[in-house]
């Protein structure tokens, strides 16, 4: 049987923009990964009319109800009086609720107020969800075909309980899981990723085949249903491959989260040692690399020459070059990452110079205007990047130039290694 879930989110401050209802996307995602499909994600305020009608709603279209958030001691927490009387459910005290609400308090060491106790209420012949990252309990119940989980809002409670608590009781309900892997992609945008793999996209039921664009980057992601989630992993293998072979080196990584966590390993595989001058990019490919672990083996340092001086002075690069090209050209990068790779004593030096905006520089060179070069002990190579238009964000243009720089490296280890 297909189930129907509904993630019902309760809490006047997700409607004001105060926080950001992380439960939907985290519980989403532990719950397509038991093979449950979610249909709707809904957010009320801790208004009783508004939750009764939300929960209405949520009865006619959806099996599987996962409330977050209103369990707690305070008067606007009415999730549970409200839910289940939505279901004909009056509350009843559960004594053992009130002896684990009082061993909380005294394991960490506060106090008791009376209001705590309302916790302790929950609907009549639940099961109760135990709670032992907080004090408010969760509870499940069953009605007229329709499963109701009630849990707190903060996610440091909220989450382990679905992990612990709920996926035992939503495991009885399901055959299968859904697994996915995510394919990491530098050098082509979204569209282009389609156009190469549109054809497979659309012949896939099962994988499934999505690209996603990413700051800079495209994510595909495979994704199998399947009975187990070895079998899935065994379904994915095949599409994996021949996406590789469609897109190549563009690939870089499955189940990674950027091309520094490659090129840190790839590096120190190879035994090669890293330096940066950065101008625009002012020491993010440095924290970037350093982010990874095992950066100590791999970065030697870095130079943040933002002014010509500091170029100058410390890398070497040509005054006179300065003077007559300015500091945004290829020559500059070229002998930024030359004096880089002398001065640090690495292998291979990276370096970035460019106009990040918000407006072009005094020799008007747009924005988005970037040249980042790599220094080898084969040569040194720069290459011009228009990453501009008026409407990009500094940020944004820094953080593409990172990322050529840092495919750069990438791409000379790939040769460096064959
Ligand atoms: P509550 O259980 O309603 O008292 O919520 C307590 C706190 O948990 C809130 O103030 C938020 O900081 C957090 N919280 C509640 N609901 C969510 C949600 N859907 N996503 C993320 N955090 C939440
Ligand atoms: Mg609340």
């Amino acid at each position: 049987m297909e189930h129907r879930v509904e993630l019902l989110a309760v809490g006047t401050e997700l409607l004001l923009g105060n926080i950001l209802n992380t439960n939907a996307r985290d519980l989403s995602q532990l719950l397509s990964g038991l093979g449950l499909n979610v249909y709707h994600h809904t957010v009320v305020g801790d208004n009783p009319a508004r939750l009764a009608q939300a929960v209405e709603i949520a009865k006619g279209r959806a099996d599987i109800l996962i409330t977050t958030g209103g369990l707690g001691p305070t008067c606007d927490d009415l999730t549970k009086k409200v839910v289940a009387g939505a279901f004909g459910l009056p509350l009843e005290f559960h004594p053992e609720c009130e002896q684990s609400i009082r061993d909380y308090f005294a394991k960490s060491g506060r106090t008791m107020t009376a209001n705590n106790l309302q916790q302790a209420y929950l609907p009549k012949g639940c099961t109760v969800l135990e709670n032992r990252w907080g004090t408010a309990p969760g509870c499940a119940f069953c009605v007229d075909g329709v499963h109701v989980v009630m849990l707190p809002g903060p996610p440091r409670e909220c989450l382990p309980m679905f992990r612990e608590e709920v996926t035992p009781y939503l495991a009885q309900l399901t055959q299968g899981v859904i697994h996915s892997r995510t394919l990491r992609i530098f050098g082509l945008g979204e569209s282009g990723v389609e156009q190469l793999l549109r054809d497979k996209m659309n012949a896939l039921t099962n994988p499934t085949l999505a690209p996603y664009a990413k700051e800079g980057e495209v994510e595909l992601r495979i994704t199998a249903k399947a009975e187990s989630v070895e079998k899935a992993k065994e379904m994915i293998t095949p599409v994996e491959q021949e996406v590789r072979d469609i897109l190549g080196d563009q690939v870089y990584g499955a189940d990674v989260t950027s091309l520094e966590e490659v090129v840190v390993p790839m590096l120190a595989k190879q035994g090669l040692t890293l330096g940066t001058a950065e101008s625009c990019t002012g020491g993010l490919i440095a924290k970037r690399v350093t982010d990874v672990p095992g950066a100590s083996a791999v970065l030697q340092g870095g130079v943040v020459s933002y002014t010509n001086a500091v170029k100058h002075n410390v890398l070497g690069v040509s005054q006179e070059v300065l003077d007559s090209q300015g500091a945004v050209c290829a020559e500059v990068a070229r002998q930024m990452a030359q004096g880089a790779r002398k001065v640090l004593g690495c292998d291979l030096a990276v370096s970035t110079t460019g106009v990040a905006g918000p407006d072009s520089d005094d020799r008007g060179n747009p924005v988005g205007l970037v040249y980042v070069a790599l220094a080898t002990p084969d040569g040194c190579e720069a290459v011009e990047l228009h990453l501009g238009g008026a409407a990009q964000r500094r940020d944004r243009v820094r953080t593409l130039a990172a990322n050529h720089a840092l495919d750069l490296v990438r791409r000379y280890c790939i040769s460096h290694g064959k």
